[in-house]
């Protein structure tokens, strides 16, 4: 088998590879095809792991639990010395709690108190919940019906000691925190943080803070993938506005891929404007431009400089986000150490707005899921749809994915969404 990967240029060369109308798949598919994880371990405490890649497989140096214990509270019995049929009188003879262990090991008929999580004590085999038993005294009386081995909890029955407890590539949420946690472990080995450089370019712009004189406007796009790389435990190297002007962004690149793994920026990919931003790509790097055939965010340059990735985002604020969620998001999380990077999920819904659409390109609409009275749910787009109405994005809480070939939509379709939130 030939695993070798292919070069940006292979790649730009082979016969289906038509720039000017990039499917979706496509796009990711190359784009995926040229991401090295980073290799850099770093050990952290458990506390501190929240977000972060997990660079070690984890293997429980326990079981857990970590004996038989109770699942309710009743009493622990021998299930030889209940009846088939009919009752049995036995002697408590002391109590299992939680942390506080019956000593010893029961005699026949004998019955110990026990409460949810109390070790099951010697001899015991069998748990009787407290609803079913009467008491007096120091004697418990049980009826027929039991099963051996009920409300037990076996040792080692949720982690085995020796067993893969997580897998390296996992990405640590408060479940895994918990489990790390669970098997006593303090410490643990995760990947480095990915550096990730961005700047804005475009000569209408300014940061805030700034006034605009005419013809210009505020700098958002840096704000928004400032805010995308965060949430997803990126390190953030903002390097402001970058104008025009070739001397300054070659100096400004070169700056870029020479502190970080991956170099993001906005504006300056679109036609007209793309020209000189190829030529001084091609020259500081290896970058493919493309048209997606995807609406909003047509204009896409990926490829690398110097040993950096680098994705060249359209300047239409929308579509910033909307090509961050669905290329670079994966992208930076499979470089992060994710792995496996499972894509995200998409579900049916009916839509009850009508949507304008062209087949020929995937638009990713932004919609808003509601649930009604009977608890249905149902999509709606937002407003106008215009790739520069960043409000539509704040607005929505999921993307419409409407397929290439799809026309327009009547109310009552159903359509595919994906949910924004926990995505990014
Ligand atoms: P461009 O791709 O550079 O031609 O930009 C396309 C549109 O997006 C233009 O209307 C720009 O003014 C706008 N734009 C570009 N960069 C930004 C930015 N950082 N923040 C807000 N709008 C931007
Ligand atoms: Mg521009």
């Amino acid at each position: 088998m030939n695993d070798k990967v292919p070069t940006l240029r292979e790649i730009s060369c082979a016969d289906d590879y038509d720039p000017n109308s990039m499917p979706v798949d496509k796009a990711r598919d190359v784009i995926s095809r040229f991401l090295s994880p980073v290799s850099t371990t770093e050990r952290v405490h458990v506390r501190a792991a929240l977000g972060r890649i997990l660079a070690e497989d984890v293997i429980s140096p326990l079981n857990v639990p970590a004996h038989d214990n109770s699942a309710m509270d009743g009493y622990a019995v021998r299930f030889t010395d209940l009846k088939t049929d009919g009752e049995v009188t036995l002697k408590i003879a002391g109590t299992s709690f939680a942390g506080a262990p019956y000593q010893g090991a029961m005699q026949s008929n004998e019955a110990v108190r026990i409460m949810t999580g109390g070790v099951v004590p010697q001899g015991a085999d069998t748990i009787v919940m407290q609803e079913h038993v009467k008491t007096k005294d120091s004697l418990v009386t049980i009826g027929s019906g039991h099963r051996k081995n009920q409300h037990l909890r076996r040792a080692g029955e949720d982690l085995a000691v020796g067993q893969v407890a997580l897998k390296r590539g996992l990405p640590l949420r408060p479940a895994e925190i918990g489990m790390i946690s669970s098997i006593g472990i303090a410490e643990i080995s995760v990947y480095r943080r990915l550096r990730v450089a961005f700047f804005s370019t475009g000569d209408e712009l300014v940061s805030i803070g700034s006034i605009p004189q005419e013809g210009q406007i505020f700098d958002s796009n840096r704000y928004t993938i400032h805010g995308m790389l965060t949430r997803l435990g990126c390190e953030v190297l903002d390097m402001g506005v970058v104008r025009d002007d070739p001397a300054l962004l070659e100096a400004a690149f070169k700056q870029a891929a020479a502190n970080a793994d991956v170099v993001i920026t906005s504006g300056g990919v679109s036609v007209g404007e793309a020209d000189f931003v190829k030529e001084l790509l091609n020259k500081l790097g290896e970058v493919l431009f493309w048209k997606i055939a995807m609406k909003p965010g047509r204009p896409l340059a990926y490829g690398r400089i110097g040993s950096a990735h680098f994705f060249g985002l359209p300047g239409n604020p929308v579509s910033v986000m909307v090509t961050f969620y669905q290329f670079v998001r994966d992208a930076l999380l499979k470089l992060a150490g994710q792995d496996p990077v499972p894509p995200l999920p998409t579900f049916k819904v009916p839509c009850t707005s009508t949507l304008k659409k062209a087949p020929g390109r995937t638009e990713f609409q932004r919609g808003i899921l509601t649930r009604d009275a009977n608890s249905n749910w149902s999509v709606r787009v937002t407003g106008e749809q215009g790739s520069g109405i960043l409000r539509s994005m704040s607005e929505a809480n999921c993307f419409i994915i409407l397929p290439t070939d799809q026309g327009n939509v009547t109310a009552g379709t159903m359509v595919d969404v994906q949910v924004m939130e926990g995505s990014v």
